[in-house]
């Protein structure tokens, strides 16, 4: 959650600092503001509610000159978006100023304390509780701002990536980190801070991937040569100096801009048959009828000794681990079981040494699923990590695993990285199940076969865009939305909702089709659109029949249906076509009307959808 963007050199950080913002800006939005040493050497912050352009607007007349700064975008998790609540938070001599992303779980005990000798506090957040406790212990021991830092981050508990600069000193900024992402960029006597290293990009590629638990220090040479040492020094939180392991990132400018779309969900929707093809190179043979993934090389005795799979996720990827967990039982024959993080990390699960965890997240920062995997861990399960994003938390903190290589996904509603998700789980359950022999080559070969037309099969059905976009003024009324499916497409159905739900607004139910009469049914009249997945497969005839019950009580339906079906025009008020494919690879096809339709439905009232509100691209809090 929230942006962390840093700079030190001898360019003016604000230029620097706004553009970082705004490459993070996705990450959280409510409030964003800005701290630097001026020329004058006073240390000035601004900050404002919203956007990071309500900042620049505020930043207009004001002194934003400096070479040393720190910025961030909040998603508020203690005290109300407020600009008064947006960091950078200063201490109380205004000689400290603080930008923290994460939450300090026993903030309020120290801020009792600290009030109890005198400190007085500005905002109602947890982060200028460390900011002021480190300005406490500084003028309380004599200590310097590093030494003050090490001891506050002895006390606080929680998770964090924190930068913190201080005006008598402005050739230096402290950042550390435990749980939450943070990257150092290392350019020509300048240094870089980001969230992650899309606002560090543009400068340089030599980046440091703080390990958790690690304090940098990062120093300039003062003009006047008064500080000569500069560098970059990792420390642990005691103090012992840590091997620096300088890392070459290669994220291309052009993926990180949206390319002529109007907005970044359009085009990583329009994405997804080449993110798919990127995602199988290398892995499936030039032949296309054999999977390869290097992690069931390395740990086949892991992989293939899994007594039952464990999927760990959150969100989209909940819904991906709940597509896996079909293929795992259809193909492999293993016991599959699919958790929220946060319910798991939470409720002492039984979890065996010959259990293969299979953590699922875009970020690789996601916090409740990192702490799923550590919990796992400890109990002796082989983790298995499936992410997005390169050297984040998650693959660092597992067995091994398999990126999906997407590219990076900007537009706050997941679209490509699910898609990705689902392709890497198909991979995975092909290979365990051949090697397993629980899959007869015959049938193996066709599926991988027919896993490599998936993206020519999605270039077909992104030509539904157009009706959709025609389709989508008229759901634009609803205050409820049910999303029906079976089988495969269930998760599918609830994949929809969600994707509903976060940027139109529109409330929004996905249920498996036979269930509704449980409950649901309860609310179908005209005013409420029904979505039903009812592509031809084992349970087609089955949904028919839901859908005519949605019917006889008045619902309206739009159904996504196979090439060719004549059956459900009959009974359906809209229908969509897609192209033919597997009962288990039909949710890769069918997610991309979904997908469309949640967009063109947002667009169509009005929503910032690649921002939608409360929401923030990567959950790095509890
Ligand atoms: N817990 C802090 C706050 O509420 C930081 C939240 C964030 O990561 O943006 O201000």
């Amino acid at each position: 959650m929230c942006g962390i963007v840093g700079y030190i050199g001898t360019k003016r950080a604000y230029p620097i600092l706004i553009k970082g913002l705004k490459r993070l800006e996705y990450r959280g939005y409510d409030s964003a503001g800005v701290a630097m040493i001026g020329d004058n050497g006073n240390l000035n912050v601004y900050k404002t509610k919203g956007k990071v352009d309500n900042l620049t607007e505020y930043c207009s007349d004001k002194d934003v000159t400096g070479c040393v700064g720190i910025a961030h975008t909040r998603w508020a998790t203690h005290g109300e978006p407020s600009a008064r609540n947006a960091h950078p938070h200063y201490s109380t001599s205004r000689n400290l100023a603080i930008i923290h992303n994460g939450i300090i779980e026993n903030y309020a005990g120290i801020k009792a304390k600290l009030q109890a000798n005198g400190v007085t506090f500005k905002s109602d957040t947890d982060t200028e509780v460390l900011v002021q406790l480190v300005e406490y212990i500084m003028d309380k021991k004599n200590l310097s701002l590093l030494e003050a830092v090490q001891v506050a981050l002895h006390q606080v508990i929680g998770a964090y990536a924190i930068a913190i600069v201080d005006k008598r000193d402005p050739y230096q900024i402290i950042a550390a980190r435990k749980q939450s992402p943070l990257v150092v960029g290392i350019g020509d006597s300048e240094f870089f801070l980001g969230s992650d290293a899309s606002p560090i990009i543009d400068y340089t590629d030599k980046v440091v991937y703080l390990e958790d638990g690690n304090i940098a220090v990062i120093r300039v040479k003062s003009p006047n040569g008064e500080n000569e040492d500069e560098g970059l020094k990792i420390l642990s939180i005691l103090g012992e100096e840590q091997e620096l392991k300088v890392k070459k990132v290669d994220i291309d400018l052009g993926q990180i801009e949206k390319g002529g779309y109007s907005h970044f969900m359009l085009k990583e929707i329009f994405e997804q048959p080449e993110c798919l093809q990127n995602c199988m190179r290398g892995r499936i043979n030039v032949e296309g009828d054999n999977v390869t993934l290097s992690a069931m090389i390395d740990y086949r005795q892991q992989l293939l000794g899994a007594k039952r799979i464990i999927i760990v996720a959150c969100g989209t990827s909940w819904h991906a681990g709940l597509i896996g967990k079909q293929l795992f039982e259809q193909l492999c024959r293993i016991p599959c079981e699919v958790e929220y993080a946060s319910e798991f990390r939470y409720r002492n699960p039984v979890v065996n040494k010959d259990d293969v965890v299979i953590a699922i997240s875009q970020s690789g920062e996601t916090a409740d699923t990192l702490a799923a995997i550590q919990l796992a861990k400890e109990q002796g399960a082989f983790i298995y990590g499936i992410c997005n994003a390169i050297g984040s938390s998650i693959p660092r903190a597992t067995d091994t695993g398999t990126y999906i290589h997407v590219g990076p996904e900007i537009g706050v509603a997941s679209t490509k990285a699910f898609t990705g998700q689902v392709t890497v789980l198909s991979m995975l359950a092909l290979c365990l199940a051949k090697e397993r022999q629980t899959i007869s080559d015959e049938l193996y070969h066709s599926m991988v076969k027919e896993l490599t037309l998936i993206p020519e099969k999605m270039e077909q059905t992104l030509k539904t865009n157009e009706q959709i976009e025609r389709l989508a003024p008229i759901f634009t009324y609803a205050k409820n939305c049910l999303y029906l499916g079976r089988g495969y497409n269930y998760p599918l159905a609830l994949e929809g909702a969600l994707k509903l739900k976060e940027i139109s607004y529109i409330h929004a139910e996905g249920y498996p089709a036979a269930e509704m009469k449980h409950g649901p049914i309860a609310l179908i009249d005209s005013e409420m659109p029904v979505f039903v997945i009812a592509t031809r497969d084992r349970l087609y005839e089955k949904v028919i029949s839901n859908i005519q019950e949605v019917r006889a009580r008045g619902g309206r339906v739009t159904a996504l249906v196979t090439e060719g079906d004549q059956q459900i025009q009959k009974f359906a008020d809209h229908v969509i076509t897609l192209p033919d494919t597997l009962e288990c690879f039909q949710p890769l096809i069918a997610s991309i009307p979904l997908q469309l339709l949640a967009y063109h439905i947002a667009v169509c009232k009005g929503k910032d959808v690649d921002r939608p509100r409360n929401l923030a691209k990567s959950v790095t809090v509890e």
